[in-house]
């Protein structure tokens, strides 16, 4: 037997034991008379000692072992004289009779210790040394944890997990699939699946009417931070639903996590609308662990004299209660983080509200103290608030408002991540008008349903950025989580969508033709969503990286500097594939 017991169980109620570990050095000090080894594993450390005077020739073997040495150890579990309470084993210690070395271990190129002295870059080069360390262990073990819970809760409502092919065919939905050339079929490819869309879609026709699958998803898409391209779905589907049994059942699952794993009960979770989220927060993901809402003030600002605001669509602000005090200094800050391309205001506009129930703001020439004063009632502001206000474009400002609302909740400390906001976006528009392109696009993808009231607008070309969707997704603490939608399940529905979405016939019959086809064989009605996985755990990890939360990440360009992918590939590898690799130049 390699070993009776890990490193992180045996305590005073063991001593007197003979027990044998197994493990990795962490360090050892040699203090002379006694040499002490910290052994670790995945379950903690345990302090191996060995005495001089009692064997001499032991002491001095453990004495040469080296950082991340790989060792057995037998001995007897012995009360400590100096006991450290920060470890659960730390009142007990192994004396030693026989050490094995199992292997030796180069010196690791950053410390495997909670915090590392190894930059990002090497601890993904080194990743298998990297999840040596407690934090990176633990948030896989809340990974895991998360899953099982995730499969328990989902298999007691019945739900089936059923394995979707990742060789599949390339359908493009919204981001550029990744492709992979058939040897067997020269000049055709296979794609990796963005989602398991379709298939469980075709699952739901095939009457396995509740779906589940912890699965992986490939997307090729430009690297924004903190995306992957793969990363990991909790997706599901479920026939004979309404939204309303979709959003109640994956409600149930998010609490059921939170209660779980972070002994967090939850009422019911907010709904929003897509528009309300838009006009109160500028987001469709708002962050609600705070307030600080939209305040529109076209009514009250307008027609003074200010062109700035005469001319735009929309003057909106918030109001950061308490922050009358802010010196020039923080508010020349805030004028340049509206200012950054990032966010791109052209400015901002300023009212502090004295606590004298004076007003002073940035525009004090064009607006009186009693017109002040109106805008102020506006936002419901009292004296000592700081009230910021943003004009231009409706949309664009909105969105710039929005990331002015997060700083001003990160400068005030109201972006607790142990403190958690969870709601439902839903209403979502069907339709989002692409001016590059110029044509419209599915917001969700083109298997969602509108609104049946909104239905009939489909027909009016005029009107299709009007269209609302029965799309949800659900949102913690400005982060979308999951996301998910009622599925069209009529044949000619479907054949409209994709005439909106430009598809010719013929063009839907050749990437769709498989699910229009399932569709004519009594497809029920049908509903679903998927949660990001990753996302989710990091969530709970309360960590704003998903990359600390996959086992073996990609970095930001999509490469995984460990293992050296992506690479090239042997000449003969190539021709087998009958892929021409040279420049074009060249061909
Ligand atoms: N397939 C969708 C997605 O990946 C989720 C869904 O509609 O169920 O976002």
């Amino acid at each position: 037997m390699y070993r009776t017991n890990t490193c992180g169980e045996l305590n005073i109620s063991n001593v007197g034991q003979k027990v044998t570990l197994a493990g990795w050095v962490q360090r050892s000090r040699d203090l002379g008379g006694m040499t002490f080894v910290d052994l670790r594993d995945r379950y903690g450390i345990t302090q191996l000692a060995f005495n001089m005077e009692v064997n001499a020739s032991l002491c001095e073997k453990a004495r040469k072992l080296g950082r991340e040495y790989v060792v057995q150890a037998t001995g007897t579990v012995t009360e400590r004289a100096s006991k450290n309470n920060k470890i659960p084993t730390g009142e007990i210690e192994i004396i030693v009779d026989e050490l094995n070395v199992l292997n030796a271990a180069k010196v690791p190129p950053f410390t495997i210790e909670d915090q590392s002295d190894g930059g990002d870059d090497l601890r993904m080069k080194y990743r298998y040394l990297d999840i040596r360390r407690n934090p990176v262990r633990r948030n896989l073990e809340l990974r895991h944890r998360m899953a099982m819970l995730v499969r328990n809760y989902l298999s007691s409502l019945e739900f089936l997990e059923i394995e979707t092919p990742f060789l599949i065919k390339s359908t493009p939905e919204g981001a550029r699939d990744f492709v992979v050339p058939s040897r067997m079929n020269p000049g055709e490819f296979y794609a990796l699946p963005q989602s398991p869309q379709q298939y469980k879609q075709l699952l739901m026709v095939a009457g396995m009417d509740r779906y589940f699958q912890i699965v992986r998803c490939f997307r090729d898409e430009d690297l924004r931070a903190d995306r992957q391209p793969e990363f990991t779905q909790i997706d599901c589907e479920m026939s004979f639903v309404e939204q309303e049994d979709v959003l109640q059942t994956f409600e149930g699952l998010a609490k059921h996590l939170f209660k779980e794993e972070k002994h967090l009960e939850f009422g019911d979770f907010p709904r929003i609308t897509w528009h309300d989220a838009m006009r109160l927060y500028g987001s469709d993901k708002p962050d609600i662990r705070f307030g600080m809402q939209f305040v529109e003030l076209n009514d009250v600002v307008k027609g003074c004299g200010f062109s700035l605001f005469d001319n735009a669509e929309l003057v909106v602000g918030i109001c950061a209660e308490g922050c009358a005090e802010y010196t020039r200094k923080q508010l020349d800050a805030l004028t340049d983080f509206v200012k950054r391309p990032q966010v791109g205001a052209g400015g901002m506009v300023y009212v502090k509200y004295n606590s004298d129930g004076s007003f002073k703001s940035s525009v004090d020439k064009f607006y009186t103290q009693e017109q002040l004063k109106q805008v102020a009632e506006k936002f419901g502001a009292k004296p000592g608030d700081l009230m910021l206000i943003l004009c231009g474009p409706a949309m664009k400002t909105r969105k710039q408002l929005n990331e002015l609302r997060l700083e001003m909740g990160n400068q005030l400390g109201l972006r607790n991540p142990n403190v958690y906001a969870p709601l439902w976006v839903i209403d979502f528009p069907l339709l989002e008008w692409d001016e590059e392109t110029q044509r419209f696009y599915a917001m969700h993808h083109p298997f969602t349903a509108p609104k049946p009231e909104d239905e009939a607008l489909l027909d009016d070309p005029s009107r299709w950025g009007d269209i609302r969707a029965n799309a949800y997704d659900i949102v913690m603490n400005g982060v979308e989580v999951g996301g998910g939608s009622i599925r069209i399940h009529d044949r000619e529905l479907q054949n409209k969508m994709f005439h909106t979405l430009g598809f010719t016939d013929e063009k839907a019959a050749e990437q769709f033709g498989f699910l229009m086809d399932a569709f004519t064989y009594g497809a029920p009605p049908h509903a679903g969503l998927a949660f990001g996985f990753d996302r989710l755990c990091s969530l709970f990890g309360g960590a704003d990286s998903i990359r600390d939360f996959i086992a073996f990440p990609k970095n930001n360009s999509g490469r995984d500097v460990m293992s050296g992918s992506p690479s090239p590939i042997a000449q003969d590898q190539l021709d087998e594939l009958m892929i021409d690799v040279r420049p074009i130049a060249n061909k």
